[in-house]
């Protein structure tokens, strides 16, 4: 149920972890108190108050690593998934580790130049819509690939890369027609969804590319999806990309990089996973298709990066009891956290303060915010130990697609972000206050 560093194969180190703290001189006993590293979360809140991210530097640093470490030998690069969680600090930690990003808008890409100008040209640009304006600054940010969507927009980018006379380099994104086993609103490798363009028709288009003077065909990208937790349609996604590669060689095109996507999942409801080991099959089932085929692979993970390494921490406001449903009522609300509720996710929750041998009593709760909309929940019917006002609770793997998709709904300032490295802590984004959310009204 919970994370305890004293139950074998619970614990996710660095990140969250649970230790033992002795409850002071003349009480008895201890807790077990959730850390962020070094720090417990309950002296953070202190300091910091809730709702509050809360992200471990070290937990990030790893996952990226991980990654780095299953694809050491095919070259590659991994290009970040910026809306995933795009926070500036986030953006330079991980340009510091010689990461790439994947942009899907001119304001992703001008946070990653203001964390990292040189990253640009890491730096891949996706989206069904981008505009002339976005795809002009890319061009003059000097980009390393361009995912083109539409014939529509292959002539749009042909202008504006003739009006700069600065050649983009461009991949197609196919849609390979392959199901993953998903949420509908996060599945996107069909041939039903508006992403990409029908592997079929890809071909003549890269025919049409070919001959625009400032456009240079480079790659072909694909993406089919997010949170996919099995592994056989990233392999079948990259076969039938291989299987175009060879068409496209042989017509004469110097096609030099793969481009992925990103998508894999985390496991949401079980704390004991293998990341390094699932990374690794990972690996073999996008790198085993394109073996020979001598490509540069670039990979866009978003959510397996930086998911797990971050908590929403928020506090119990009211307990309430409604015909016997019971109901906590946080501090926390779903503009905060939209995933609940947008794509009936689970987000395992837990006290952050816990008796040592819990012999405490547990129940049946809703975990709902202050927020208007009945969809405003973390959990429905969720069995957590019993817990009071005032105490803390931590919605774990809250860092991928939390703070990213926060809103301003029911004129509620969106949280502060705070991460965490060892003992040291740095507030990322500062809370907001009620007047910054109307300033651009008066
Ligand atoms: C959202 C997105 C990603 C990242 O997806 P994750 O599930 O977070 O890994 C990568 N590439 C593209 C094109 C995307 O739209």
């Amino acid at each position: 149920m919970s994370r305890h560093s004293e139950v074998a194969g619970t614990e996710r180190p660095p990140g969250f972890v649970f230790h033992r703290q002795s409850k002071g001189l003349f009480r008895r006993g201890a807790d077990l108190v959730l850390h962020c590293e070094d720090l417990p979360l309950p002296t953070l809140a202190e300091r910091y108050e809730t709702p509050l991210y809360v992200y471990s530097a070290t937990a990030i640093r790893q996952r990226l690593l991980t990654f780095q470490k299953a694809f050491r030998e095919v070259p590659h690069t991994i290009c970040y998934s910026v809306k995933a969680n795009s926070n500036i600090s986030i953006l330079r930690l991980l340009a510091r580790e010689r990461c790439g990003f994947d942009v899907v808008s001119g304001g992703e890409l001008e946070r990653v130049l203001v964390a990292d100008r040189r990253a640009a040209k890491k730096t891949v640009f996706s989206g069904v819509g981008k505009s002339a304006d976005e795809m002009t600054a890319a061009l003059k940010a000097g980009i390393l690939l361009f995912n083109v969507e539409s014939e529509s927009e292959l002539w749009a980018l042909a202008e504006c890369a003739t009006r700069l006379r600065t050649t983009a380099r461009v991949a197609l994104r196919v849609n390979p027609d392959v199901a993953a086993d998903t949420h509908p609103h996060i599945s996107t490798g069909l041939r039903k969804h508006k992403f990409g363009v029908p592997i079929s028709d890809a071909r003549e288009l890269y025919a049409k590319a070919s001959g625009a003077r400032y456009l240079k065909v480079a790659g072909i990208s694909v993406h089919i999806g997010s949170q996919i937790t099995e592994l056989a349609p990233f392999a079948e996604a990259i076969a039938r990309v291989s299987g175009l590669l060879r068409v496209l060689r042989a017509d004469g095109h110097r096609i030099e990089y793969v481009d992925s996507g990103g998508g894999l999942g985390i496991a949401y409801q079980e704390p004991g996973v293998d990341f390094d080991a699932m990374v690794a099959r990972y690996a073999r089932a996008v790198t085993n298709p394109l073996r020979g085929l001598n490509v540069h692979l670039l990979l866009e993970p978003g959510r397996a990066i930086i998911g797990p390494a971050g908590v929403l921490l928020t506090s119990i406001i009211y307990r309430k009891e409604n015909d016997g449903k019971r109901f906590l009522v946080v501090d926390a609300a779903m503009n905060d956290l939209i995933r609940p509720v947008l794509y009936s996710a689970y987000h395992e929750i837990v006290p952050v303060v816990q008796p040592v041998n819990s012999t405490k009593k547990m129940e049946t709760v809703d975990v709902v915010g202050p927020v208007c909309e009945s969809g405003d929940f973390f959990a429905r019917d969720r069995e957590l130990p019993r817990t009071e006002e005032n105490d803390l609770l931590a919605i774990l793997d809250a860092g991928a697609y939390g703070m990213s998709l926060a809103s301003n709904y029911n004129t509620r300032p969106r949280p502060a972000e705070i991460l965490v490295q060892g003992k040291s802590v740095k507030v990322i984004r500062r809370r907001e206050k009620v007047r910054d959310l109307f300033s651009a009204e008066l």
